[in-house]
């Protein structure tokens, strides 16, 4: 079918690049790029001979447009998947609208001195990708991603109106450290640190980090501590699903997390303004993810599972209803299949699922769209297919 060109080679990527090369049929062909490309060679060398798929590899600091652009014209790849950090997201998006390229990226635009999680930077590409006849499609990973598919396919086939989404992001797994983070730690802990928010009645209400917390039993997890967070794909669900009244999303932490971040920011260490060490400027955040473990290091220790999913409250034929769509993951049969813990894994499936709807053309219409406006049966048709099965239940404990 064609090639993409994945940018990035880290742990979402790692899971993608494995897909793709279970999937040849239609990644005929993938070039990794990265900044460091040994990583890039190390998992060319682990992938051939298994697949079908023709690996090439190349060095590109994605934060250089020019540098971009050269590689997207000598590789001609049918969509640039990007894997890399949310700070590449703009550099990435110039160079596909200067080449005709499709885009695709699993979290939105972040500048690195403030963390705010907006699309505003991104929606304002919209009339230069339509322009330029080609798709930049955002958020397809898990959350934002399958979460936002769950939704557009719980309105397209449950519901005349969606009211309330609650979104509930469960990982039980277990890696035995007594701190660690299950993706790039500096991207985790901004999003933990900051001060969560939802929306309701049109509008955004904030709360302190962690102020809200709901105990809830999952199924087959179990009962689990989870705490409201601020979280992208609430900003273009509010748009996106008519009639909607509220939109919360949740995330489990354990004590020994919670105990260790809070004592980590009482110290200074989850900042990210810059401070002088010995003379050089170092932002205590990448310096502590410097020291913590490196997430892709912790697929053979994560057992147990995780359950992502949506909780939908709305109308039916004037009848109130109620809906739950999820995914359960396990660790360790993520890491027996591609090396990776869950929380890559469910991540990386959808990466790939995402840039395999704009390659074949399932998905196609110019401009800059976050992946809920899509249909959403093709992917979740995907979904069952690739590894992520997801199940319904129409009689879901309520959060309050
Ligand atoms: P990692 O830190 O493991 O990997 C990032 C990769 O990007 C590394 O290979 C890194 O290179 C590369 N990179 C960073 N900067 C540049 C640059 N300037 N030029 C070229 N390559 C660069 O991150 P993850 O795999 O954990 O996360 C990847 C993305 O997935 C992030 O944007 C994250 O926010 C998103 N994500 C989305 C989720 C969702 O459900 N939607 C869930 C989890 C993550 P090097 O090896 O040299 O460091």
């Amino acid at each position: 079918m064609g090639k993409a060109l994945i940018i990035g080679c880290g742990g979402v990527a790692s899971v993608a690049i494995h897909k793709c090369c279970q999937n040849s049929d239609v990644f005929e062909e993938i070039c990794i790029a990265s900044r460091t490309k040994q990583k890039c060679d190390d998992l060319k060398a682990k992938l051939e001979g298994t697949t079908k798929t023709k690996i090439t590899t190349a060095k590109v600091d994605a934060d250089q447009v020019e540098e971009l652009i050269a590689l997207i014209e000598k590789e001609k790849p049918d969509v640039v998947m990007n894997l890399a950090l949310p700070y590449q997201d703009l550099t990435i998006m110039d160079a596909c609208l200067a080449t005709k390229t499709h885009y695709m990226d699993t979290a939105n635009y972040e500048p690195e001195d403030t963390a705010k999680f907006e699309y505003k930077w991104q929606w304002a590409y919209r009339e230069r990708f339509e322009q330029a006849g080609i798709t930049a499609l955002l958020g397809s990973g898990f959350d934002p991603g399958v979460t936002s598919v769950f939704s557009a396919y719980a309105l397209k086939h449950y519901f005349d109106e969606i009211n309330y989404i609650d979104i509930l992001d469960c990982n039980a797994g277990d890696h035995g450290y007594p701190f660690a983070t299950n993706f790039n730690p500096e991207i985790n802990i901004r999003e933990v640190s900051a001060k969560g928010s939802y929306w309701e009645d049109g509008h955004w209400v904030e709360t302190e980090p962690m102020e809200i917390k709901r105990v809830y039993d999952f199924p087959e997890i179990g009962e689990k501590d989870m705490y409201l967070l601020h979280h992208e794909e609430i900003e273009s669900l509010a748009l996106n699903i008519p009639g909607i009244k509220r939109i919360r999303f949740f995330m489990t932490f354990g004590q020994s997390y919670l105990t260790h971040l809070k004592c980590l920011e009482n110290v200074g260490m989850t900042s990210i303004e810059p401070i002088l060490y010995e003379g050089k400027e170092i932002v205590p955040l990448q310096f502590l993810k410097a020291v913590l473990p490196d997430p892709s290091s912790l697929g053979p220790r994560t057992k147990g599972k995780t359950n992502i999913g949506c909780i939908f409250v709305g109308k039916k034929d004037g009848v109130e209803k109620k809906l739950y769509i999820y995914n359960t993951c396990d660790h360790q049969e993520c890491y027996k299949e591609v090396g990776s813990q869950a929380v890559a894994y469910t991540t990386g499936v959808p990466a790939m699922i995402g840039a395999m709807m704009l390659m074949m053309g399932t998905w196609k219409k110019a401009g800059v769209y976050n992946i809920e406006e899509f249909d959403p049966d093709p992917f979740m048709d995907a979904l069952n297919q690739w590894g992520l099965p997801w199940k319904i239940s129409e009689e879901p404990e309520l959060v309050d």
